[in-house]
């Protein structure tokens, strides 16, 4: 595979678009000889988002939850292209996608052209701002790598200009005030992170900033994490309660400036206030948006007009309204949460459906193959024989043509939310249970290091807890 062979004109292109959960999953099961593979994406490496929220605090550092896509590529039985580029435009009808060379070195030829037969789209989402003034601007995201690492520094970055020399004591609050926006998973996850992180060391490092250091969780709704049970909800906002973490629901953020947020809340008698509140760290989390690339294809296509969340897709993940084009993860739409769980259930199905397709056309194949030998068979015998073996092959056609559609199988919905606790809503064998606690988060940290992860990533992420559970974390800015 090392020496990167020409294209087989015998087999179809089949290009794949992204290197998240749903593309990796796919590409970890895929028969990659069956096909001409061709992997686009601006990443060259796979990131393990569920633990994305601990290395904004540095307990666990940003490499050891990337794995890079060469790496998985290596171990492919046939040879598979990966090109780190960003798919600028789909052309459905022409069965092209334009890619572009978005890095900061770029050669004679930074975008260029990749014709397919059979397209994947799993390019996952970008971050909602709901177009909301000042966001892109002033506050952090947390999807990628670089986010985390911002966040990092940005944190940091406020604890010591707070304690700068005769700083004034409004300023060092607001400084300090860490506001999260968006109740979600991600940020129910982080705000926990962040407050482990002040409780464990920043207090022992920076004791000036004590008596100020404060983070808000700011959600819309009547309350956080809306995909938990009613149980563990309430056990969060406990939680959060005695970490003194303050909650404010049913508070919408309407405006952001450098040094403050304005938001909408509804008080107990149900009057709307619009209150101002300064803030020296903004991260923003309220949630995911299409990419324009997806948007794009899905004005191409008739079929999609009436799609407003992503690609809608069928029970095999073909996106609706074409015939070789599917879609995985948070691109596609197909009535499940936005989720890494999802996204790999459907990557992995899409590899189980491309190796059978190869498999039909081999049979298929040989059954044309083997009609025609009938025809020139010389006697009944030959004739008797080839008639048994058409059989046969007819038989494992329909076995393997008889693969179902995708069945999505819930496996529970985990979270982090600080103090060595975690929340987990779990559908074993019978019925649903849910628990929260200590026992969780110890269970919380083993699925995670079992799950979908290479051994060398695992080995990583264990020194990093044992790392930063003996020294503390990091606090230098970088
Ligand atoms: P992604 O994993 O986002 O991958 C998209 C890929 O496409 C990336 O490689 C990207 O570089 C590439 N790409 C982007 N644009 C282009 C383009 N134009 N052309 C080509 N390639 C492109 N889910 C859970 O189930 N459990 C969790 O605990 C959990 N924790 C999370 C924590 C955080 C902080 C975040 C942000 C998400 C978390 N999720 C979790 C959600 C989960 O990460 C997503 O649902 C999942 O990543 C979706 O997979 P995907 O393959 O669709 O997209
Ligand atoms: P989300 O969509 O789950 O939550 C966003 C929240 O922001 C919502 O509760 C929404 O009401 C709130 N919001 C939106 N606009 C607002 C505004 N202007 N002011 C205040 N609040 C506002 O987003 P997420 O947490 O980023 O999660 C995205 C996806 O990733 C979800 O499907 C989630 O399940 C998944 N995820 C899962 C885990 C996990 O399982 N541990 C962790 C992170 C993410």
């Amino acid at each position: 595979p090392e020496d990167q062979p020409e294209p087989d004109p015998s087999k179809k292109t089949l290009v794949i678009l992204g290197t998240g959960w749903g593309a990796v999953s796919l590409l970890k099961k895929l028969d990659t000889e069956n096909y001409n593979v061709v992997v686009v994406s601006p990443r060259n490496y796979f990131l393990f988002t569920p633990l994305l929220p601990s290395c904004t605090t540095g307990t666990i550092e940003h490499r050891s939850i990337m794995e890079p896509i060469r790496n998985f590529l290596r171990h492919k039985k046939a040879a598979v292209k990966f090109y780190e580029a960003e798919a600028t435009k789909i052309d459905y009808e022409k069965r092209i996608v334009y890619i572009n060379d978005e890095s900061e070195i770029k050669g004679d030829i930074s975008s260029t052209e990749v014709p397919f037969d059979m397209l994947v789209v799993g390019v996952g989402a970008e971050n909602a701002t709901f177009g909301i003034p000042g966001v892109r601007e002033h506050g952090l995201f947390l999807k990628e790598v670089g986010d985390a690492q911002r966040i990092r520094t940005r944190i940091m970055d406020c604890c010591e200009t707070a304690t700068f020399k005769d700083q004034d004591p409004e300023e060092i609050k607001r400084l300090l005030h860490m506001v999260v926006v968006g109740g979600g998973p991600t940020g129910v996850e982080f705000a926990g992170e962040l407050q482990d992180f002040f409780n464990s060391d920043l207090k022992k490092w920076i004791p000036d900033i004590t008596e100020n250091f404060q983070v808000t969780l700011v959600e819309a709704l009547p309350n956080v994490l809306p995909m938990f049970s009613k149980q563990l909800i309430d056990y969060t906002e406990k939680t959060f309660k005695e970490e003194t973490i303050t909650i404010r629901t049913k508070t919408m953020v309407k405006n952001v400036t450098d040094k403050y947020i304005e938001a909408e809340s509804t008080g107990p008698d149900g009057k709307k206030i619009l209150e101002r509140i300064p803030y020296g760290l903004l991260v923003w989390a309220t949630g995911n948006a299409l990419r324009p690339v997806v948007k794009d294809l899905m004005m191409q296509i008739p079929a999609q007009k009436d799609s407003r969340r992503g690609l809608a897709v069928n029970e095999y993940l073909v996106v609706k309204g074409t015939e070789n084009v599917w879609a995985v993860g948070d691109c596609a739409v197909a009535n499940y949460a936005p989720t890494a769980q999802v996204a790999a259930q459907e990557g992995a199905f899409l590899a189980r459906l491309f190796n059978q397709m190869a498999k039909t056309n081999e049979i298929e194949k040989q059954l044309a193959h083997l009609s025609e030998a009938q025809e020139k068979a010389p006697n009944k015998e030959a004739r008797d024989q080839v008639f048994t073996d058409i059989k046969d092959l007819q038989k494992r056609l329909r076995r393997v043509k008889r693969m179902g559609p995708f069945e999505y199988s819930h496996q529970g919905s985990l979270a982090y939310i600080g103090s060595e606790k975690a929340v987990a809503d779990i559908s074993w064998l019978s019925g649903n249970f849910a628990t929260g606690g200590t026992l969780t988060y110890f269970f919380w940290r083993s699925a995670y290091l079992s799950m979908c992860f290479s051994t060398r990533n695992r080995i990583l992420v264990g020194l990093d807890w044992i790392k930063s559970k003996i020294f503390g974390r990091d606090v230098s800015r970088e």
